[in-house]
């Protein structure tokens, strides 16, 4: 797999603002936020996408939603609600290849999505 942002950010490379780390989870705001909260929550195994994870992947995928789940409850956004998004590939709109769940709330959201 190819170098990327991301991978940046959990070598410490480039800096992000940083939420929660953990041996295998690390999650840190959006540089471009699209509501008040904006959170990506990502493996540090390089994971390029739902496409290829694998079967073994299975729990730390889970785990992302756990850590996004206890990040929303500690911003109070839990009891209004939130988006929990990922992004799949061309179609999909990824940009990053390295899977990552974006966190989304503060505000009642929109929903926009309609083919280009
Ligand atoms: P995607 O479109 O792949 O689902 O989302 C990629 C997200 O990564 C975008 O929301 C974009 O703003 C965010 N992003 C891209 N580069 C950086 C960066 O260097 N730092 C941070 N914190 N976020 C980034």
């Amino acid at each position: 797999m190819q170098d990327n942002i991301f991978l940046k950010i959990i070598r410490k490379e480039i800096p992000a603002d940083i939420v929660y780390e953990d041996a295998e989870l690390l999650a840190f705001r959006d540089i471009h936020p699209l509501a008040p909260v904006h959170i990506l929550v990502i493996p540090k195994k390089p994971i390029e996408s739902i496409t290829t994870m694998e079967p073994e992947d299975a729990l730390i995928v889970g785990k992302m939603f756990l850590v996004a789940r206890d990040i929303a409850r500690d911003l109070n956004i839990s009891e209004k609600g939130y988006k929990l998004l990922i992004r799949v590939g061309h179609d999909g709109g990824q940009e990053v290849p390295h899977l990552h769940l974006h966190l989304l709330g503060g505000a009642r959201l929109t929903e926009n999505i309609h083919p280009i």
